[in-house]
């Protein structure tokens, strides 16, 4: 079954598919805390680098506005969002129990702008989500985004508020099935348990599996209910390396992508499962890693790709750049342009990341067994789609919603049909009001900063 495929250098796709790509020059000024792994800093990083590369030029930029408290409540509780939005360095004795309750301490720190930081990071999802839902922009790019352990009413492994979960529930509103791609070293068990009984959304997580954050995604976690065979858990071992991992990545996704039929795809382009990350023990170079964007991209379906984890921040920063230039079909140059964290790239100043000569405990019997496991369970869905094939009616919900699934209990564990969050949102905001529709109403270009004017300026000088 496991075949290995060849690992060949990328060529540029010829169409062109038009990309929007969300910033927030706020997001790099928050910080976790001195010795925390997770720095937002690395976003702004990506961000000096794809300027300078100069891929303003090929596409939208924008600055999401921050999701607001009854957006972030389509998915988490009003507690616990009104609790992230409360609490602060300097009041945490007032919250000592919801600490406790809300899992808030030392790996999801409370830090000052907190909240605003949560905001940003599912404003930028939502609103990709809204462009692509009104046909504006073929993909669309949120590295703030892709929080993917961040459960309904709990936060997790650095994460807060499911930006994912959030931007998946708006594509649901005009796409029958999404397919949810998670390529970060760990486990994405937040996006998974959200929609762990539905079958308008498939997830796929590729990640290290064994004495290893969070614990979950075990290979027979294939989902429940309606959902059963709709969720695929690919544990992976340490070292895996780039023909390995597209020689496992590829024949999965594609088989999703022909039997499922997603409409929209969402990609999470975690960056800890690149070689050398400070918590990932995987061995995939920036191309091996690049490669999962450029072949979930060559399906020419809507797509949001998203941030991560990634704690070795310059490759992160190279990995993003490089991974935007392909969504924007160009292959970056190596020599890192001059940029204002030049010195994160001593001392190659070269876009790449290469693989270690670490062992791979990955066999070809395992990956194969693994395979073949996976593929027994998507043949599955393979006949018999839930919804109509091809067509997206006028009225989606309507259409592809069960209504005798708002029961008691789907209501309390996964927060009901979209049908039902719709019905409990309708009555304070008029989000479906057309004038108010997320994609139309906060988005506006960014403004640059006067830096990044200058640095602008000084390459076109040159
Ligand atoms: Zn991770």
């Amino acid at each position: 079954m496991y075949v290995e495929l060849p690992f060949d250098e990328f060529k540029v796709l010829p169409a062109k598919q038009r990309v929007a790509y969300f910033y927030d020059q706020d997001v790099g000024n928050y910080f976790y805390g001195t010795g925390h792994c997770m720095k937002p800093h690395r976003i702004r990083m990506t961000h000096s680098l794809i300027m300078n590369y100069e891929l303003y030029k090929k596409m939208e930029i924008y600055r999401a506005q921050p999701a607001a408290k009854d957006e972030l409540t389509q998915f988490h509780t009003d507690e616990y969002v009104d609790f992230i939005s409360r609490v602060t360095p300097d009041n945490l004795a007032l919250f000592e129990r919801e600490q406790t309750v809300f899992n808030v301490g030392d790996d999801c720190p409370v830090f000052d702008g907190l909240y605003e930081f949560c905001q940003i990071s599912c404003g930028g999802s939502m609103e990709g989500a809204a462009r692509l839902n009104r046909g504006v922009c073929d993909i669309a790019i949120n590295y703030a985004g892709g929080l993917h352990h961040a459960k309904k009413l709990e936060a997790l492994g650095f994460c807060y508020m499911n930006d994912i979960v959030l931007g998946i529930i708006e594509l649901l509103r005009v796409h029958p099935r999404v397919l949810y791609i998670d390529t970060d070293v760990h486990h994405g068990d937040g996006v998974e348990e959200a929609f762990y009984t539905n079958d308008r959304v498939m997830t796929a997580s590729f990640h290290k599996f064994g004495e290893f954050f969070p614990g979950t995604g075990n290979l027979n976690d294939i989902g429940l209910g309606k959902g059963k065979y709709h969720s695929v858990n690919v544990p992976l071992r340490d070292g895996i390396d780039d023909v390995l991992y597209k020689s496992i990545f590829e024949p999965i996704i594609r088989a999703i992508v022909e039997w499922y039929q997603p409409s929209a795809i969402v990609l999470q382009c975690g960056g800890d499962s690149l070689s050398g990350d400070r918590l990932g023990p995987f061995n995939l170079s920036m191309r091996g890693h690049a490669n999962c964007v450029q072949f979930v991209k060559s399906f020419g379906l809507p797509m949001m790709v998203l941030g991560g984890g990634g704690y070795t921040i310059r490759n992160v920063a190279r990995t993003w750049a490089y991974e935007t230039g392909l969504l924007n079909n160009v292959v970056l140059e190596s020599e890192i342009p001059y940029n204002s964290y030049y010195e994160y790239y001593a001392p190659t100043y070269e876009l790449d990341v290469r693989a270690s000569n670490m062992t791979n405990a990955n066999s070809r019997e395992y990956l194969d067994k693994v395979l073949l496991a996976v593929l027994t369970n998507l043949d599955h869905t393979k006949h018999a789609p839930s919804v109509q094939m091809n067509e997206v009616p006028a009225d989606a919900e309507d259409m592809f919603y069960d209504r005798d699934e708002d029961t008691a209990e789907a209501m309390d564990t996964q927060g009901g049909s979209q049908y039902a969050k719709d019905k409990l949102v309708e009555p304070e905001n008029e989000f479906y009001d057309g004038e108010k529709d997320r994609g139309e109403r906060n988005i506006h270009t960014v403004d640059l900063t006067a830096q990044e004017m200058e640095e602008i300026d000084e390459l076109n000088k040159n």
